[in-house]
């Protein structure tokens, strides 16, 4: 089955910022050191400037990324916008830098949206008893969670710049226009709450975020926060939902990874 996934690059190119996939879409490619090892974002052309999808960590790296790119490449150019996958740090870390350098509008879906702005301003400097409970119910072996009671969290404000107040909510269903072209958005569930992906038939792209990753199921977990929630369930209820999507051979653009044909296969 994995020989019907095809590839139209077999790696990023080392010396490029940014590969243009087709006319006006570019795909970006962040190295990172921590949580993952990498992850991908793509820049759309819109009226009158661009829109970008997800942004990389807050991270110094990822900031000169983007600065090289905005002045080497899109000089002049406005970031009218920006569209956040879900609401994991790799994806949104630079959201509120972003938005106060560049007046970038912000769209989200609301879950994704208020989930990252209150695990921003969640911090916590010890392992709280509840979270500690949880992993010994996992399983956790004892040397382990002695560890983890020692050490600060994680912590997402550690990984991302305050986000700014307000956003333009995305709905599931809904299409919206980016430059000449409608894309349709469709919310998945089981990685992220309201985890949208927006697709183009003119175009034939497919944004999937973490929803659809070419090699890997996305992380699919149960955190302390929702002890009883179901993931795997969730994850498998989008995939039927998205493998009603007329198949068109959709060019799929993933979170992580190379950018993929093979869809439905992959689904
Ligand atoms: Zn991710």
């Amino acid at each position: 089955m994995q020989s019907q996934i095809r590839f139209p690059h077999q790696s990023f190119p080392e010396h490029k910022l940014l590969v243009e996939l087709i006319p006006g879409i570019y795909w970006v490619r962040f190295n990172l050191s921590s949580i993952v090892s990498h992850v991908n974002a793509y820049i759309l052309r819109d009226v009158k400037g661009i829109t970008i999808v997800d942004t990389g960590i807050s991270s110094i790296d990822c900031k000169y990324i983007w600065e090289k790119i905005l002045i080497d490449e899109f000089k002049g150019v406005k970031v009218n916008r920006l569209i956040i996958t879900h609401h994991h740090p790799d994806h949104l870390g630079l959201l509120g830098w972003f938005h106060e350098r560049f007046q970038a509008e912000i769209w989200s879906s609301r879950v994704a949206w208020l989930t990252a702005r209150m695990l921003t301003l969640d911090v916590q400097e010890t392992t709280s008893i509840d979270t500690l409970s949880f992993w010994y119910g996992a399983g956790m072996p004892g040397s382990l969670l002695s560890q983890r009671k020692k050490e600060r969290p994680f912590n997402f404000c550690d990984y991302v710049d305050p986000i700014p107040l307000g956003y333009r909510r995305i709905v599931d269903q809904e299409r919206i226009s980016i430059g000449d072209n409608y894309w349709h958005i469709n919310f998945g569930q089981g990685h992220a709450p309201e985890h949208l992906t927006l697709h183009c038939p003119e175009l034939n792209i497919f944004i999937a975020g973490d929803q659809i990753l070419p090699g890997i199921s996305p992380n699919l977990s149960v955190y302390p926060t929702e002890p009883n929630a179901n993931p795997v369930g969730e994850f498998i209820e989008t995939c039927e939902k998205l493998l009603k999507i007329e198949d068109r051979e959709y060019l799929v653009l993933p979170g992580h990874n190379l950018p993929f044909w093979g869809f439905k296969v992959r689904i």
